[in-house]
């Protein structure tokens, strides 16, 4: 029999004024306020429980899902803070995710680090808390600590939210950027480049009628029904910044294979097509929030593109390419008017503070 100490329940402290003050990161009644009223508010189911300085979990959780740790980290400084089909609250919950999922992890726990610049309104880190606790909620994942600090005018812009997670990787897989084999096919889960273009839109660059929306989701379950219908999976990675054109390099490069792509079944949304044709910019190397790049043996393809068309996130998914064997590491694209062109590692920034 288990006997749990009647622990007297915490008062949770409220925020009374409309914005973020330096008392705010002070470490006293301010703060704890904060973290109360806002932050636990929004995320605790165990908010009135005695808080210690870090969370603490029965290892056996974590037996039950696998037989290693995935544990990950990721900084979000994303500009605007709101845009069409997200915010930096579901970005960060998303971001992290996917990074445990695409290494074949069950995301379990993230934390959550702030970085709040003084004068912003509560308002708006109410929405952002409840965007990343509505986020965690749909994923299955629960935050469970974190962190706030304050900073003065200027010394950072608005918000930064740092997420780290950790998952558990079941026994039998084993996903590697080294495992590309010529013959192996490449998928993609859907249309590329529409969070960079979303962002892009969002910061008023470029007016359209119809914004772009950004794929911003957690993958974890997509990435599930993909390991159970195709178990022989490569690699799978999220195709963030630097987008497909990166993660191919890194496949080309850690596997020391080369990889062709073809331009016309490569899915691009004829918006975004047209947006980077105006601003110069090669949809490739477009972010993308929602996208998976996924090498997977070519006897176990249809099988796993089967699988990704079935999952609301997978729609539109597309057989891109292959692996091939050739003496140089590199990516090249079989284009629509019939040319061949390489697909270089992206140099220097494309965009700064897409995500
Ligand atoms: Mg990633």
């Amino acid at each position: 029999m288990n006997i749990v100490p009647f622990v007297k329940a915490r008062t949770l402290g409220k925020v009374n004024v409309s914005s973020v003050t330096l008392a705010h990161g002070g470490g006293g009644k301010a703060m704890k306020d904060l973290i109360d009223d806002v932050f636990l508010a929004a995320f605790g189911e165990q908010a009135c429980e005695p808080l210690e300085d870090q969370a603490r979990f029965e290892l056996v959780a974590f037996e039950a899902h696998g037989d290693r740790l995935a544990f990950t980290t990721d900084s979000f400084v994303v500009d605007p803070l709101f845009f069409p089909g997200g915010d930096i609250g579901k970005l960060a919950v998303c971001g992290t995710v996917n990074d445990l999922a695409v290494g074949g992890a069950v995301p379990m726990y993230l934390s959550c680090a702030v970085i709040i610049e003084e004068g912003v309104s509560i308002d708006l880190l109410r929405q952002v808390a409840h965007s990343m606790a509505r986020t965690a909620a749909q994923a299955g994942v629960r935050i469970v600590t974190g962190d706030t600090k304050v900073v003065p005018r200027g010394a950072c812009d608005k918000i930064f939210i740092t997420t780290t997670g950790i998952g558990t990787i079941p026994a039998s897989l084993a996903l590697g950027v080294e495992k590309a084999r010529a013959g192996d096919t490449v998928l993609v889960n859907g249309l590329l480049g529409d969070h960079g273009a979303a962002i892009l839109c969002a910061r008023g660059d470029m007016a359209l009628d119809t914004p772009i929306e950004s794929d911003c989701a957690c993958l974890h379950e997509l990435i599930g029904s993909i390991l159970a219908a195709a178990p022989s999976t490569r690699f799978i990675r999220d195709a963030t910044r630097g987008g497909i054109a990166t993660v191919l390099n890194e496949i080309a490069d850690g596997s020391g294979v080369s990889i062709e792509i073809e331009e016309c079944m490569t899915p691009i949304r004829e918006e975004v097509k047209a947006f980077c044709e105006v601003l110069g910019l090669d949809p490739l190397y477009l972010a993308n929030e929602g996208k998976i790049v996924v090498v997977v043996p070519d006897d176990e393809a249809e099988a796993a593109l089967a699988a990704m068309r079935e999952h609301p996130l997978g729609e539109s998914s597309a057989r891109i390419g292959r692996v091939v064997s050739e003496q140089e590491r590199r990516v090249t694209m079989h284009t629509i008017f019939g040319g061949r062109r390489m697909v270089d590692m992206l140099v220097g920034e494309q965009l700064p503070r897409i995500c």
